[in-house]
């Protein structure tokens, strides 16, 4: 499909010209912007654009938006919270909100998990997993060559420097920044797909990879079964159960990104669980505080907090402005109430068995190359790349809101959705693939 820039600016009628001239959005160029709709206010699953149209929101807003926009329950806690404080710094203070927050994570983590670092964002959460692994590897092994990472191909971690230095070197910035970047050892995508047939072959890559390079190596990242931006993958859990293995047999830490997979988006609570292996340490983000403020918390193991703490420094060294702001705690601690009142094992297999019914119209289809369903996480891959501005007109003429990446067109929609709305999300999306792409 290829863009049509008068349609698409015909089309856009929520367009603001200020906006358009003045603001970055995410990954826009500022000759020739893409598209940007102006939404007036969210309610549930639904956008409302600033000229009424209303949209059924399949993309939780990137991952974060579990229980729908303008929650009631979520909008309490915030008042509440407010009117005692909205921010203390963390620096030799402490507060409920955060007590209690972490209190909740480590009755939901994995067991082994017993110290918690708040966080500003997903990418801060993954430097600061990167600077506990550094800081922990050299103290226990007393190299300070023990310092780099690898990583399995196709990942996405995040915009910051070491964040984007564990992206797929091709899919990721390496490109843009090029030798800016820290080099990093890259091992092959796992291929077996989730409920697949196991090979032990897929381990070879990694086994002789750290066999060679673990002296340089603090830890293993990555995003557990279901990789997410770098191409939404959903691989076999056993790569898990084995990553684990040779990560001890090495001497490896081994870091895992729940940004995008905790909270229960791909079926279980976090998507560890599939394999039953812990990591060393783990990244929570985006769904952690509903989609409602920027937060994230990165959780360890005694055992890595105390080596850190026995290292040279002494201490964890970092510590952000925002760390674990009230309001941010205030909201994730009423979140996960809201998660632990529900059967959310069913609700999300009630909304997996609905995007199987429904986006298996896709398959067949001659531009696509793929359909995977896994938890509450719809993808159409289709053969080619997608034009994002097109076929966004066509999502706001049909009242869904969907934003394809590269060839995957996919959803993730809050779990409050109705059975009607999901339906109707799947096949706008699948009319659309029909009838343009
Ligand atoms: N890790 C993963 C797996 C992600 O999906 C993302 C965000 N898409 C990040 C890290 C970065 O999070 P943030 O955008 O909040 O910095």
């Amino acid at each position: 499909m290829q863009a049509d820039n008068t349609t698409i600016k015909n089309a856009v009628l929520n367009h603001d010209q200020w906006d358009r001239d003045h603001l970055w959005h995410p990954y826009t160029s500022t000759i020739d912007p893409l598209p940007t709709y102006k939404v007036d206010h969210a309610e549930g699953v639904n956008l409302y654009l600033a000229d009424g149209t209303k949209l059924i929101d399949g993309m939780s807003s990137w991952w974060a938006v579990i229980h729908g926009y303008n929650n009631r329950r979520i909008n309490k806690a915030i008042e509440s919270q407010l009117k005692k404080m909205s921010h203390v710094m963390f620096g030799g203070l402490t507060h409920e909100p955060a007590i209690e927050l972490g209190k909740k994570l480590l009755s939901i983590a994995p067991p082994s998990m017993n110290n918690i670092f708040y966080a500003d964002s997903g990418s801060v959460a993954v430097e600061v997993a990167m600077k506990m692994a550094v800081q922990a590897a050299v103290s226990r092994s007393g190299s300070h060559d023990k310092t780099n990472f690898v990583t399995i191909r196709s990942g996405y971690h995040g915009d910051t420097w070491n964040a984007m230095s564990v992206c797929d070197p091709v899919t990721g910035m390496h490109g843009a920044f090029g030798s800016a970047l820290p080099v990093r050892y890259f091992v092959p995508q796992p291929s077996v797909p989730f409920g697949g047939e196991w090979s032990d072959s897929e381990m070879k890559p990694l086994e002789d990879c750290l066999r060679e390079n673990a002296s340089q190596i603090a830890a293993m990242i990555l995003e557990p079964v279901v990789q997410g931006a770098g191409g939404m993958w959903f691989y076999h859990p056993e790569y898990l159960r084995q990553a684990r293995r040779l990560c001890d047999k090495y001497g490896i830490y081994l870091i895992f990104d729940e940004i995008a997979t905790g909270f229960w988006r791909t079926g279980k609570r976090f998507a560890w669980e599939h394999a039953g292996v812990e990591p060393d340490i783990m990244c929570i983000g985006k769904g952690l505080t509903a989609g409602y403020m920027t937060s994230s918390a990165v959780l360890t193991t005694k055992d890595v907090a105390d080596t850190i703490s026995r290292g040279e420094a002494g201490v964890m060294m970092h510590g952000p402005t925002f760390m674990g702001n009230p309001l941010a705690c205030a909201v994730a601690v009423e979140s996960i109430k809201i998660l632990e009142e529900e059967d959310m094992e069913s609700k999300i297999a009630h909304i997996s068995a609905i995007m199987t019914e429904e986006l298996a119209a896709a398959r067949g289809l001659d531009s696509v190359a793929d359909v995977r369903i896994l938890g509450s996480i719809g993808v159409v891959e289709m053969k080619e790349n997608v034009n994002v501005a097109t076929f966004q007109v066509e999502c706001v003429k049909r009242g869904v809101w969907i934003r394809p990446f590269g060839r995957n067109v996919y959803i993730m929609p809050p779990y409050v959705i109705d059975d009607e709305d999901l339906r109707t999300l799947c096949r706008q999306m699948i009319s659309i693939i029909k009838e343009t792409l």
